[in-house]
């Protein structure tokens, strides 16, 4: 990927873990410059020392939450004046949250709406626009989730969130077209990161929460789906300019079904 990635400059929202990280980490291997943002700002500053030495001719880790509009703004402006306008953008910071509709307060599906879906909003509206205003093209990536193909029982808020980034994808792909702007959707199924680690699951006690977060982690970690393919498939992506990716194998059979 060198080819088309060697200088670039590439901007990763939670990018101090799982597919983040990874993804980070590919685009460095790729010769890529990276900012690897997250609200994380220690983890951050870890895959920016990493990309580095990958191969990265410049990389910096940058905190922000991407759900508070106030700080993706003071990132966008701080971006723009130090590294320069983002080439490669992607929306990839997100939260769990597991629990059904009715378990599920007001204030938890803000929440992950306010991760999930605002993040994202935030990120293609300030940096999309910097990347139009210069005219010379650019690529968004959003990561949105099987979930958004399926309704769920025990998922209701995160796959609302991910449905609406996955429509939000294809409505500025449509918008952006003209510009040389592509933009996709990636879709991964379960993919071996510490997300179940860190998902809430509402109405339920904080003594349960442990025991129910080690069981979904127990099965969540049989599947081992390396988020490494999932950076591979973010990449790809960008290069053959994919709108909707599907990326393992229930997330494939999902999307099928789901067209
Ligand atoms: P992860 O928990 O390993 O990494 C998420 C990162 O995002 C963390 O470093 C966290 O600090 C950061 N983050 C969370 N909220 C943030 C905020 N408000 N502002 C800035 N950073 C924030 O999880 P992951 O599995 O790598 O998930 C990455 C993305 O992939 C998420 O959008 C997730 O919904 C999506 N996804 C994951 C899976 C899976 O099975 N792991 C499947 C489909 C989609």
């Amino acid at each position: 990927y060198a080819r088309w990635f060697a200088g670039r400059l590439v901007l990763v929202t939670g990018a101090a873990s799982g597919i983040g990280r990874a993804t980070a980490f590919a685009f460095a291997e790729a010769g890529a410059r990276v900012v690897a943002v997250d609200r994380d700002p220690e983890g951050a500053a870890r895959t920016a020392d990493m990309a580095r030495l990958i191969g990265s001719p410049g990389a910096w880790g940058e905190c922000a939450d991407v759900s508070d509009e106030a700080a993706m703004e003071k990132l966008a402006a701080k971006v723009a004046a130090e590294y320069g306008v983002v080439d490669v953008l992607v929306n990839n910071a997100g939260i769990g949250l597991a629990g059904s509709f009715m378990d599920t307060s007001a204030e938890d599906w803000r929440k992950v709406l306010d991760v999930n879906l605002w993040g994202v909003i935030h990120g293609c509206r300030l940096f999309g626009k910097q990347m139009a205003e210069r005219g010379q093209g650019g690529h968004i990536v959003n990561t949105a989730s099987a979930a958004a193909f399926q309704p769920s029982r025990t998922l209701p808020a995160y796959s609302t969130s991910k449905a609406a980034v996955l429509m939000l994808s294809e409505c500025l792909r449509a918008e952006l077209a003209g510009q040389g702007i592509g933009v996709s959707a990636i879709c991964p199924g379960i993919v071996n990161t510490p997300i179940t680690g860190a998902t809430r699951f509402a109405g339920v006690s904080e003594e349960e929460q442990r025991h129910m977060r080690t069981k979904a982690s127990r099965a969540y970690g049989r599947r081992n789906y390396p988020p490494e393919k999932v950076a591979e498939a973010v990449l790809r992506a960008v290069v053959r300019n994919q709108a909707v990716v599907p990326v393992t194998p229930e997330a494939h059979g999902l999307h099928f079904m789901s067209r």
